[in-house]
Formats: structure tokens, C-alpha cells, sequence
């Protein structure tokens, strides 16, 4: 019973799972189910809703990864990838430019913090971060500071799925398996207020980062330090809003010590918070080098990049080292169909969704909060339309015990039956729906997620583990 399928023919849902267990490997597979798992098929998309292979109509809670901001089934956004695809599909970026791509850079230089002016486009997030940590690695050789080249991360960071920038992910799970260039990063802690040694005011735990950050810079030595890298608002670690104050100090470190900052916004920019960037408008720093994928093509279209300061660049081009080569690029740099869809999302975001995201984030955040009501729910957190809901086994504790592992699962598993795909992360759940939803349509997602949790509640009870 051999199955084929082409594209474009009509499979039923279970069809499509069946093939993509038979040959698909997915991300994130677990050795136990590697190639053979079953996941929920996504058949289409419209606005904030998706639909899965059974039919069923969903609200897409996490907006696919952070990034459909604009929303699914944009006409406009179609049909300009048809337009450039008909008129240019490709053209090598090593020795050809395209127009799209120089357009697009001037945009966002225009929207991006200081002196950053000059943007190199990748596939996405993990080649933005690497080719912002090799670009720091090349820096310094320039300059003849051949040991200056660790990096500094954090405990919860994300960062990516490439050898370097996977180095820098924080979170035990991404490397209990998985190696990495340990010996090229230093990880300090995460600024997380939640889980904040217990009794300590915020201001102290802010003080006490601080002085991790500025003792790991005196002790190992600020000459063999190229780069911070770091997520203003730690995403897939949990929507880790740091305390206030905390990157404009870390940032002031930095420049004092010759150290790049590279601000990773890659799930913040492109109106996540409200803003093209979150460095400067809600954080208010000016980082040497942004990273950003996702949003700015709203994941139509895979694209990434980083954003260098002039006086990086300057550097460079008066070094005692012209004809030194920064030997980085890739086939799909400045991708005209990607920078041509990205052009349309931004206009689409500056005409209005920007301002709506804006308006509606106080809303969204503050009817996520009435959760705290629920005694599963430890915390819900987050800023801009970006949110997490912690469970925890125990308020006082905040212990995250056995049973909370999975216990996102669960919550996921009742809220797809309810009409809300959630994005669980262990005992968390996180929330970032596309950008243009509406209040009744948060209403909608709340209330489903409090059902849902609620359901998860009596399960746990039933089982006599909670
Ligand atoms: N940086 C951050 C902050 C991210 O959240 C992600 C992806 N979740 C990445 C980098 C990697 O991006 P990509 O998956 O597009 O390679």
C-alpha cells in the first residue's frame, strides 16, 4: 500500500500525517520519535485563525513562531512574491544587487537606533546571529585584537540552530544532547524577576546582574571579550521581561569595555512591542549590531539580518587592513522575492498595525493577568502582545515539581479541542497572537485558555498528582 502524493492534490488530514511520519524528520524530534512522529496538520490559514487537518478552526496563539505578525492570507503580500518572482526570482549576491534589497535596507536604517545604518540580509534568525558573531570575530582581527573574541549570553537565551549561535542558547534542555563551542561563551544569569532569589527586591536583583556582568568582564578580561548577545525580552525562554534599567546598564558596560552589543531581536522587532525595534523605543538602548528574522517578512518569506553601525564599518574600511576579507555570505542574501514581500509588510505594519498593536496591548496583557486567578498559574507575564502563563505546582515555591513537566502539553491538548493553538514550553504556555487581533477576539483566547487550564486543573487532580 504504497502511498504517493503530489503537491496540490487533496490529502485528508490523517493522509498527510501518515506521509510525514513515513519521511518526514520535523525539528525538535526527541531520539524516541525521531522521523515518526505525529503531529497536527495545519491545512490554512486566514487573520489570526488557522485551520487543522480535521477542519477545525483555531486561533493561532503564537502567531506560528512569533512572526506571522500581519496575519495569515494577505492578498497584498501574495501577490507583490508573485510580482517579483515574475519580474526577478533570484540574483546572485555575490557579485549583483538587486533593487528590492537596496530599498529595504534604507527603510530600516531609517527605522533602526543610532548610528546603525547598513543592513546584511540572511535566511532567518540563527544566520542572522551567526553572521553577527562572525562579523564581530572579523572586527577584531582587523583591529589586530585576535583574543577578543568571547561571548558573553545568558541562561535562557535562544538564540538559534547554528553550530555558534546555538552555543549561545541557555536553556538546559537545547544542549543536555547537543554540543556546542563551549569554549568561545560565557553564560551569566538570566534576568529573570520571576524566579529572583526569594526575598531580594527587584533593585537588588538588578544590582546583583549588574555585578555579575561587570565581575565577569574584570575577571576574564575585557581584551578577551568581543560581544554580549542578548534578547531584550528572552522569548522562547519564557517571555523573560528583564527589570528596567537592566539593559541600559549592561549596554553602558559594554561601550566602556569596547564589548559589541548585539540586541537579538529577532521575535521583538517588526511590532511585536509596537515598534520596528524594541532596543531604543522600549528599552532605550542603542546596541552596536541588531539581528531580526520572522516578523519582517511576517514569515511569508524565510529572511533575516543584521543591522551594522556606521562606525563599525568606518573602522573597518580605515583599518591598517584593507584587502582583509570578512568571508561571509550566503546564496539567498538580499533574496529580491524576500526583500520585495518584506517591503509590503512594513508598509503594511506602518499603515496602521503598528499603531493597533500598540492600542491593544494593554488590553491583551491585562485579561491575560485574570489568569493569575487560576491556583495552577504561578505568573503571567510579558509586554507588548507577547505573554507567557507559568504554572506551578506550588505558589510559594514556585516549584517547578515533576508534574509540572508537560503540564504546557496539556493545557495545549484541551486548548486545540476549545479552538486556540497554544505554544507550551514545559510548564508554560506562550502567547503572541498575530498583531491584528482585536479585543473581542482576546476575549475569545483568554477565555479559552482559562477553560483550558481550568479542564487541565481537574485532570491533574483526578490523577491525584496536584
Ligand atoms: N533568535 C531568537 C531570539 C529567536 O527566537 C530565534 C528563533 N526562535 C532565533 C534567533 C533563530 O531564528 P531562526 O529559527 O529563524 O533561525
Amino acid at each position: 500500500d504504497m502511498m504517493t502524493a503530489t503537491v496540490g492534490e487533496a490529502l485528508s488530514g490523517e493522509e498527510a500525517v501518515e506521509l510525514a511520519k513515513r519521511h518526514l524528520v520535523q525539528p525538535w524530534p526527541t531520539a524516541g520519535e525521531i522521523g515518526a512522529e505525529a503531529r497536527s496538520l495545519i491545512g490554512e490559514g486566514e487573520g489570526i485563525y488557522i485551520t487543522d487537518g480535521s477542519g477545525k478552526k483555531l486561533i493561532d496563539g503564537p502567531a506560528g513562531m512569533w512572526c506571522t505578525n500581519v496575519g495569515h492570507r494577505r492578498e497584498e503580500l501574495a501577490r507583490v512574491m508573485y510580482d517579483q518572482a515574475m519580474q526577478l526570482s533570484y540574483n546572485t549576491p555575490w557579485y549583483t544587487m538587486n533593487e528590492a534589497s537596496a530599498v529595504l535596507a534604507e527603510r530600516i536604517a531609517g527605522h533602526a537606533p543610532g548610528d546603525l545604518s547598513h543592513v546584511f540580509f540572511t535566511t532567518g534568525g540563527s544566520s542572522a546571529v551567526e553572521s553577527a558573531l562572525r562579523f564581530m570575530q572579523f572586527y577584531n582581527n582587523v583591529r589586530g585584537r585576535t583574543e577578543k573574541k568571547l561571548i558573553l549570553s545568558r541562561g535562557g537565551a535562544y538564540h538559534g540552530s547554528t553550530y555558534l549561535s546555538a552555543s549561545l542558547n541557555g536553556r538546559p534542555r537545547d544542549r543536555d544532547w547537543m554540543d556546542g563551542a563551549d569554549d568561545l561563551v560565557v553564560k551569566l544569569s538570566s534576568p529573570d524577576p520571576f524566579r529572583r532569589p526569594a526575598g531580594m527586591s527587584i533593585a537588588a536583583f538588578t544590582d546583583s546582574l549588574v555585578a555579575e556582568f561587570e565581575e565577569t568582564v574584570k575577571r576574564i578580561g575585557a581584551d578577551k571579550i568581543g560581544a554580549f548577545v542578548g534578547e531584550p525580552v528572552q522569548a522562547s525562554g519564557g517571555v523573560i521581561v528583564p527589570p528596567e534599567n537592566y539593559l541600559p546598564r549592561i549596554r553602558k558596560i559594554c561601550r566602556d569595555n569596547d564589548i559589541l552589543y548585539v540586541s537579538d531581536e529577532v521575535v521583538t522587532a517588526f511590532g511585536r512591542l509596537g515598534h520596528v525595534f524594541a532596543s531604543e523605543d522600549v528599552f532605550g538602548i542603542d546596541p552596536d549590531i541588531i539581528t531580526f528574522a520572522k516578523g519582517v517578512t511576517s514569515g511569508y518569506f524565510p529572511l533575516g539580518g543584521m543591522i551594522v553601525s556606521e562606525r563599525l564599518l568606518q573602522e573597518l574600511r580605515r583599518s591598517n587592513h584593507p584587502s582583509a576579507m570578512y568571508a561571509h555570505g550566503l546564496t539567498y542574501s538580499s533574496h529580491p522575492v524576500g526583500c520585495a514581500v518584506a517591503l509590503k509588510n512594513l508598509d503594511l505594519l506602518e499603515g496602521g498595525i503598528l499603531a493597533h498593536a500598540r492600542a491593544v496591548a494593554p488590553y491583551f496583557q491585562a485579561q491575560l493577568k485574570t489568569l493569575e486567578e487560576l491556583p495552577l498559574v504561578g505568573e503571567v507575564r510579558g509586554v507588548g502582545l507577547m505573554a507567557c502563563v507559568e504554572c506551578v505546582a506550588d505558589r510559594d515555591s514556585k516549584n517547578p515539581l515533576e508534574l509540572d513537566r508537560n503540564v504546557g502539553m496539556r493545557i495545549d491538548a484541551h486548548c486545540h479541542e476549545l479552538g486556540l493553538l497554544v505554544r507550551p514550553l514545559i510548564n508554560m504556555c506562550v502567547m503572541s497572537p498575530p498583531l491584528t487581533i482585536t479585543k473581542e477576539q482576546i476575549d475569545d483566547m483568554v477565555g479559552i485558555l482559562r477553560e483550558g487550564i481550568s479542564r487541565t486543573m481537574e485532570d491533574l487532580r483526578k490523577e491525584g498528582v496536584w
